[in-house]
């Protein structure tokens, strides 16, 4: 009799557990549509941004590509990735944090990157 009771409780929890693990599955599945479905649009957007550049003004994907490359090898890595690079505040000379565009150390505030919401 406890030995059975003791079982139904067991089952109940890995029920309770799998249900849990369900509902987290599905969260991340949607989660990664939604990304998905937004690097599907950044896509568009640069390509139709790249030609329009090209035709007005005459780039080639040669000098795209250099670009690409010159822009991936700041943080001194050739591996597909722009990375914040750690600054240095220039007025207190210490370093700043990678989230901030203010100093928290003087206030310092760095004039802002039109990029940064997108990193
Ligand atoms: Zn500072």
């Amino acid at each position: 009799m406890f030995w059975e009771i003791f079982q139904q409780a067991r089952i109940h929890e890995v029920e309770s557990t799998a249900d849990t693990a369900r509902s987290r599955a599905s969260d991340a599945m949607s989660s990664a549509a939604e990304v998905r479905a937004a690097l599907d649009r950044l896509v568009l957007v640069n390509r139709a941004m790249w030609e329009i550049l090209s035709k007005q003004h005459g780039l080639t994907e040669r000098e795209l590509d250099d670009k690409v490359e010159e822009i991936d090898l700041r943080d001194g890595r050739r591996d597909s990735r722009l990375k914040k690079a750690i600054r240095e505040c220039p007025r207190c000379a210490r370093t700043m944090s990678l989230r901030h565009a203010r100093c928290l150390y003087c206030g310092h505030q760095e004039s802002r990157d039109p990029f940064d919401t997108v990193g």
